[in-house]
């Protein structure tokens, strides 16, 4: 591959390094976690190691965790990015100085630790979420009766 795609990993050495299928990993892209370059020519999907990383942490909020796809995306936009994404220095990033700011915010201005890029984040892909959709969803069924 050329200078601007080094770095960039084809699906099949991606399924390889996180120990998922390809087709697990197409899913998180059509549920909205992840998002591909495109080698322009091919139109093979190419990821980045933040991808990768990111692949690798929603599959074990989703796998090991048991978040079901709607409470994830939910978490994606309420829960701070430190959290999310297990982030071992919190403290030396803006983001988390910047606590009532979405992380995205923070960075244009500030700057934050992680590589990103945001478009390419699940925080960032998923931040039109609904945030109250699942409380809502919980708070329609009645409690029973003790
Ligand atoms: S890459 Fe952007 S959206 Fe993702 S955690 Fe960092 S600042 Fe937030």
């Amino acid at each position: 591959m050329g200078s601007r795609t080094t770095n960039l990993h084809l699906i099949n050495e991606v399924s390889r390094r996180v120990e998922l299928s390809q087709k697990r990993i197409r899913e998180y892209e059509k549920e909205g976690f992840i998002k591909p370059l495109r080698e322009p020519r091919t139109n093979n999907r190419l990821y980045s190691d933040f991808e990768i990383e990111q692949i690798k942490r929603i599959n074990h909020l989703i796998h090991e965790r048991g978040f079901t796809l709607a409470c994830l995306r939910n978490l994606l936009v309420l829960a701070p990015c430190w959290n999310i994404f297990a982030c071992r220095r919190p403290q030396q990033c803006q983001a988390y100085h910047n606590p009532h700011q979405p992380c995205w915010r923070v960075r244009r201005q500030n700057g934050t630790r992680c590589p990103g890029p945001c478009g390419q984040c699940a925080i960032y892909l998923n931040r039109h979420v609904a945030k109250s959709k699942v409380l809502e969803a919980v708070a329609a069924v009645p409690m029973e009766e003790p």
